[in-house]
C-alpha cells in the first residue's frame, strides 16, 4: 500500500459557477481557475498522483493546455484513475475535507463522494468527504476562497 496526500485551494469571485466534489452548488459565487475549479477533486487527484509517484495535477495536466480549460475535474479524476490502474494500483481509500466559509457543503456531500467514487470505479463507500466552515478566520474564513485537503491510499503496483 501507499499513502499520498493533495491540497488546493482556489478563490471564490463572482461570474463562476461553484462546483465541488463534481456538484454545481447554488451560490453567487464561484471558484476561479483554467478548469472548473473543482479545488476538492484537485486536491484528491494529488492525493492520487502522490501514492503513485506521478507528480501532481500541474504536471500532468497543465493549466497553460487549452484542453483543459473550463473541463470538468471529474474527468481529470477520472483519467487519474486509469493513470493508477495503467500503472497497477487500485485506489483503496479516499478521505477529504472541503473548506468554506459560505454556503453550507453538509448537504452535498454524500453526492460528492459518489461522483468521484464513480469516475475512479470504486465503491462510493470508500469515497469520504467532509466539510468544515475555518470559524471566520483568515482568508478561508472571510469568504476569498476554498481550500481542500485529501489522503488517498493505493494498492498494487511494482514494489522496488
Ligand atoms: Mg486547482
Amino acid at each position: 500500500m501507499k499513502i499520498g496526500f493533495g491540497y488546493d485551494s482556489h478563490r471564490l469571485v463572482t461570474g463562476r459557477k461553484l462546483i465541488l466534489g463534481g456538484k454545481e452548488i447554488p451560490f453567487e459565487k464561484g471558484l476561479l481557475g483554467h478548469s472548473d475549479a473543482d479545488c476538492l477533486i484537485h486536491a484528491v487527484c494529488d492525493a492520487v498522483l502522490g501514492a503513485i509517484g506521478a507528480g501532481d495535477i500541474g504536471r500532468q495536466f497543465p493549466d497553460g493546455d487549452p484542453a483543459y480549460r473550463g473541463i470538468s475535474s471529474l474527468l481529470l479524476l477520472e483519467r487519474v484513475g486509469k493513470l493508477a490502474a495503467a500503472a497497477g494500483y487500485s485506489v483503496g481509500n479516499v478521505d477529504c475535507t472541503v473548506v468554506l466559509e459560505k454556503p453550507k457543503l453538509a448537504p452535498h456531500v454524500g453526492e460528492m463522494a459518489a461522483n468521484m467514487a464513480k469516475v475512479l470505479g470504486i465503491s462510493a463507500a470508500r469515497v469520504s468527504v467532509k466539510a468544515k466552515t475555518n470559524e471566520g478566520m483568515g482568508l478561508v474564513g472571510a469568504g476569498e476562497g476554498a481550500a481542500a485537503f485529501a489522503v488517498a491510499i493505493v494498492e498494487g503496483g511494482e514494489t522496488p
